[in-house]
């Protein structure tokens, strides 16, 4: 078992000779073991099952292309499901924002928002299949069910035994700390964890590439683009105007981007007015707005191309 990080607190030693919490310098890289099927009950019938079941299922119009197929899926090399286009505001609607990315290099969660974990489920996943969470800042809408998670890896259906990579901005260990302390049982039993601070840059794991930007929003905020294959897809997090967004998005398959609002503009975040230029210098492929205020259930306008309204459930294929 890979030690823990040097600056790991104190309190972990409550659960050291169970655990460990690595920063990724120090770990031996251990291979994903499962590429975007997983072998634990969550395979590819299932969740077509699941499409087609679930209201929440529906594919993006027109850009689903050969994933509609048992033979598309299995050829797919990146698939994005849009796991939740909300905020802060309760809605019945839309869940936090979030999202999951199925790369051949593992299975990536994108923010845990409140009741992602559960969302997970709807969709034929668990916490198992998940091989790293990347976290775009600190903010409840987009943290607040990573306790739930870590909780679920302990005492969950089965206990965690694979490795799992939290990602995120300046302050990760701190946050990871301060949770720990509030919540001293998640800290993993039979499980590697490791945290990869990655403020700005990129990393290359298993084939799959991060790379980030800091972000209009909070100081610990990031941009993260995810490349496998040649494919791309970007997701801002929340951010006020940046041009490091749109060069981060420069020629995306997919940019998947906060605009909170229409047309108001409020600070650290974006509206169509200011999102609008940073698509037109990114020249992205596909855009889907999330992260979505209620002022947008009532906007009539159409949008211009290439951008799409998210929906919760939606799934794109790269
Ligand atoms: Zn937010």
């Amino acid at each position: 078992m890979a030690g823990r990080g040097g600056d790991a607190s104190p309190l972990f030693t409550r659960a050291q000779s169970a655990t460990s919490i690595t920063d990724t310098s120090a770990v031996v890289v251990v291979g994903f073991a499962m590429g975007p099927f997983s072998p634990s009950g969550n395979g590819v019938y299932f969740r077509q099952w699941n499409e087609i079941a679930l209201p929440l299922g529906r594919r993006v119009p027109g850009i689903s292309g050969m994933g509609s197929t048992l033979f598309g899926r299995l050829m797919d090399a990146v698939k994005v499901r849009i796991l939740g286009t909300g905020m802060s505001v309760p809605s019945l609607r839309r869940l936090s924002a979030s999202y999951l990315v199925n790369a051949r290099g593992g299975n990536i969660l994108i923010d845990v928002g409140p009741s992602v974990v559960r969302r997970l489920l709807e969709f034929g996943w668990t916490v198992d299949d998940i091989d790293i969470i990347a976290l775009t800042h600190f903010h409840p809408d987009h943290v607040v069910d990573l306790s739930t998670f870590l909780f679920a890896c302990n005492y969950g259906e089965k206990e965690r035994r694979k490795p799992l990579l939290l990602l995120g901005g300046r302050g990760l260990r701190r946050f990871h700390r301060r949770m720990v302390r509030l919540y001293p049982s998640i800290m993993p039993n039979r499980y590697d964890l490791s945290l990869k601070t990655l403020p700005r840059g990129s990393w290359l794991k298993n084939g799959v590439s991060f790379l980030t930007a800091p972000m209009n929003h909070k100081e610990e905020s990031i941009a993260i683009r995810i490349e496998e294959g040649g494919k791309s897809v970007v997701f801002s997090g929340d951010s006020d105007e940046s041009p490091a967004l749109a060069d981060l998005a420069q020629d995306a398959d997919l940019l998947v981007v906060e605009c909170s609002s229409p047309e108001r503009k409020m600070r650290g975040h974006l509206d169509l007015r200011t999102l609008l230029p940073i698509v037109r210098h990114a020249n992205p492929t596909r855009v889907v707005l999330t992260h979505l205020s209620p002022e947008w259930e009532t906007y009539a306008a159409a949008l211009p191309a290439p951008l799409v309204l998210g929906e919760d459930g939606m799934e794109i294929d790269l």
